[in-house]
């Protein structure tokens, strides 16, 4: 085995900008400069069960393989699931405390346990595969078994810092590579996905966060071995190798048009990304692109803005007068609809709440899925204040 040095930079003297490209921010801008601005203003974040799940798995896995173990004897036995379990059942109970305490979170649902438990034993089987240790049960992992990892994993969760301050990532694995003969080869880049795996091959989302990880390293490390990168979907245990040519120069260029303005960057409403944008309460965009027709009307789900016309706070009844955009920057008219809808769960006590402190403003509804003439907004929806952004708040 070679030795090795890894440099994740910046050395000192180098300093870290306010403001640095990660692949999530930019996958952001790319999808939409408005989204990416709005995601910087300090808004209430929202959170759902599958960050919980991903995060408990990643947090674990990277808790395990950082642990030096030194009280098992080289052939023991059933010591692994439990301290999967163990590891497991403290990132869980973390993750639960950040999920409760952000501000926008939907209910609690304790049945995603098993799906961390899977997905935390499915990387772990990954791994024992990657050093080809094949059909063998966790509880028969030896203390020698798991050397043999250990020694191949080069960094775990390492945060990588360009010199020039710009560019940041945080890789999840940094593992040692080799050829068909067995022969140490280079490094591979790892990013353990706990999503929807893809059908054949990566995104060009993903396949681009993945060269961004690949080509930062190189850029940090000149004397690099060979590289490559590879999402680990531990849903289905599939490898997805990202191919392509370096994205530092794009990665460096996209830099300089994220600095933030005090106005709002462009909005480039279109239905996916608007579909699974948290924003839309501070965004006047999709609403007149749903308007002007640019976006999609209809389906089982809708967004709407509207005022409150009516509700019994007991029943969790509610009827709305539908609004449609005045101009252009977020402005309401009546539209002279209305619809009646049965609210449970989060969007209840939200407009519990609006209705308790006295707001009387127009309300965004997301999600609410449609039934006849009516709406029903549950645990998926959310009712929050129309607030759209015209400057900065930071
Ligand atoms: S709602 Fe659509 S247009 Fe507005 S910020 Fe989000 S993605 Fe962009």
């Amino acid at each position: 085995m070679h030795t090795v040095e890894i440099d994740w930079g910046p050395p000192d003297g180098y300093e870290i900008l306010e403001y640095q490209l990660s692949p999530s921010s930019w996958n952001r801008y790319e999808e939409c400069p408005r989204k990416y601005w709005l995601s910087r203003q300090g808004l209430p974040r929202k959170t759902g069960m599958p960050i919980v799940v991903g995060n408990t798995i990643h947090n674990s896995v990277e808790d395990i393989c950082n642990l030096e173990i030194i009280d098992k004897g080289d052939d023991e036995k059933n010591w692994l699931p439990k301290l999967a379990k163990k590891t497991l059942d403290h990132h869980w109970k973390l993750q639960k405390d950040i999920f409760f305490n952000t501000p926008r979170h939907p209910k609690w649902k304790q049945n995603s346990y098993n799906k961390a438990v899977e997905g935390l034993n499915k990387a772990l089987y990954m791994l024992l595969r990657h050093v080809k240790i094949d059909n063998v049960k966790l509880s028969n992992v030896t203390l020698n078994m798991w050397k043999k990892i250990k020694i191949n994993i080069l960094a775990n969760e390492g945060t990588m810092n360009s010199k020039c301050g710009k560019l940041m990532g945080r890789l999840d694995l940094l593992l040692r590579d080799f050829d068909d003969e067995g022969n140490e080869s280079g490094w591979i880049v790892v990013d353990l996905k706990t999503g929807k795996p893809p059908k054949e091959k990566l995104s060009d989302t993903i396949n681009r966060q993945l060269l961004f990880y690949r080509d930062l390293l190189k850029l940090i490390n000149p004397d690099h071995p060979p590289m490559r990168a590879e999402g680990w979907y531990t849903s289905n245990q599939t490898i997805h190798e990202a191919t392509g040519p370096s994205v530092t120069d794009t990665a460096l260029a996209t830099h300089s048009l994220i600095e933030l303005t005090n106005t709002p960057f462009q909005a480039t409403p279109e239905d996916f990304t608007c579909g699974f944008c948290e924003w839309k309460a501070w965004c006047p965009s999709w609403l007149i692109g749903i308007e002007d027709g640019v976006l999609k009307k209809g389906g089982r789900f809708t967004n709407e803005v509207v005022t409150l016309a009516n509700f019994d706070s007991e029943e969790g009844l509610a009827l709305f007068k539908k609004m449609i955009p005045d101009g252009q920057n977020g402005n309401l008219k009546d539209s002279g609809e209305k619809f009646g809808a049965f609210l449970t769960n989060q969007p209840l006590d939200q407009l519990r709440t609006l209705c308790s402190e006295g707001y009387e403003g127009a309300l965004f509804i997301g999600s609410a899925r449609i039934d006849g003439e009516t709406r029903h907004l549950g645990d998926w929806s959310e009712i929050l204040p129309w607030n759209p952004l015209l400057e900065s708040i930071r």
